[in-house]
């Protein structure tokens, strides 16, 4: 199948770490995406040891070292009095366990790592201002239609368009966004506005009744990111750029520790955002003939295990693999799914559970809750190679 040409639906994180792959295992690769620009939203995102791994399998270990922050121990803390309910390793212990680390980056970061990898291979691979409208297939090809009135051909199109997925739309038919009852506010503070006092270590979560604060350094320190999440009865509008207000986020943690109020009050407003969180029912398969799907498009998931990227960038290396294996686009596309599928829906569904330890009304019982290890090693999520796990 060395001659399959190959269309990427989404150049996201998953888009552009699948495309890399394909590229670094002899296929020929074109990322069509819809914005008009390359650019990811101003937001970090940790990264497991498993895409550690798969990162720096595809080249980005240099790239990866450069901007990441290396924690080496993340605290669970009481939101009111700041007590330590939970210290755990993230650093020489993962390292010595698991081949890797936990790294934390910012999203615009590795976003453009990846795009540089993937036109470093090929300067025309990623086509901007293509919206994916529909598609067609038969025995040979997939025909797929953009919103410009383009069209392009491919013997494979994987969907890698994210969780309002209109290439999954078109495979299966979408089961609808449910609300989960939850909202939560992005923030990044430049670090010189941070008190020292508050980095303790610096990567950290505040738990209180029915809310939670996730904060942890970026762009090699220089940034410090926050999640703060809340629950809230309705929401109407799914989308991650909602302006909000540093008056609104400080009424909504009210009475908490004056730490997380110091970092939750310096933010920039114009890097202040929040969105409603929702969910939506698993699929139980991915492909469709000379169709495929990849990272949220075939799974969303939510952001309670920090995990939705690291699966994206799993399945790109696992499809990649399965792709160059078998002699047959069909044999690829099952082994691919039997790969993936139960790993993903595992994750799928810790994700939802883990919100009910999150989101104590009692966080002094929360160490009893997670039995004292951070709910992801607990899961054994770390323990997950995608260069080297069976296919
Ligand atoms: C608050 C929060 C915190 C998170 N923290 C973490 C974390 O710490 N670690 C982690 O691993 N994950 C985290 N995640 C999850 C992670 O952000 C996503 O799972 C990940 O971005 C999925 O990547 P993707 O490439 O599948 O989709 P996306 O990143 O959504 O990319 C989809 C791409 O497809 C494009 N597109 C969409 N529709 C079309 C179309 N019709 N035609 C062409 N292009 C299209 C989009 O413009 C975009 O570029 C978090 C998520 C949230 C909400």
């Amino acid at each position: 199948m060395g001659d399959l040409q190959i269309a990427v639906v989404g150049g996201g994180i998953g888009g552009l770490t699948a495309a890399l792959a394909l590229q670094r295992a002899g296929f020929g690769v074109t990322v069509y995406e819809q914005a008009p620009q390359l650019a990811e939203v101003g937001a970090g995102l940790s990264l497991s040891p498993s895409a550690a791994h798969a990162l720096r399998h595809l080249g980005l270990g240099p790239a990866l070292d450069s901007f990441s922050y290396l924690p080496e121990d993340q605290a669970v803390r009481h939101y009111r009095d700041g007590r330590a309910l939970q210290w755990t390793n993230r650093g020489r212990a993962l390292l010595e366990k698991y081949g890797e680390r936990y790294y934390l980056v910012h999203r615009a970061d590795l976003h453009d790592a990846l795009a540089a990898a993937v036109r470093a291979n090929d300067p025309a691979a990623i086509r901007l201002n293509k919206h994916f409208d529909s598609l067609v297939q038969d025995a040979n090809e997939v025909r797929l239609r953009f919103a410009d009135g383009t069209s392009a051909s491919a013997g494979l199109a994987i969907g890698a368009d994210g969780s309002r997925s209109l290439m999954r739309q078109a495979l299966f038919g979408d089961s609808g966004p449910k609300y989960t009852g939850y909202i939560a506010w992005r923030g990044l503070v430049p670090m010189d506005q941070v008190p020292p006092a508050v980095l303790d270590p610096p990567s950290g979560i505040f738990v209180g009744p029915g809310h939670l604060v996730n904060r942890y350094p970026v762009r090699s320190g220089k940034t410090l990111n926050f999640v703060a999440f809340a629950e809230r009865a309705a929401w109407s509008e799914e989308g991650w750029s909602i302006r909000s207000t540093v008056d609104e986020l400080m009424q909504e943690f009210e009475g908490w520790h004056p730490e997380v109020r110091s970092f939750l009050a310096a933010v920039p407003p114009e890097l202040l955002f929040k969105w409603g969180l929702f969910d939506r029912e698993p699929l139980t398969r991915w492909s469709s003939g000379r169709v495929t799907l990849l990272g949220d498009a075939a799974h969303p998931v939510l952001p309670f295990l920090g995990h939705g990227a690291v699966l994206a960038i799993e399945d790109g290396v696992v499809l990649a693999r399965a792709l160059a294996a078998e002699p047959s686009l069909e044999a690829a596309l099952a082994r691919y799914e039997a790969a993936r599928i139960p790993r993903a829906s595992f994750v799928v569904r810790e994700s939802r559970n883990a919100v009910k330890v999150f989101h104590s009304h009692e966080p002094e019982h929360y160490a009893s809750k997670t039995g004292g290890q951070a709910a992801d090693e607990r899961l054994g999520l770390f323990d997950y190679n995608p260069t080297t796990v069976s296919i």
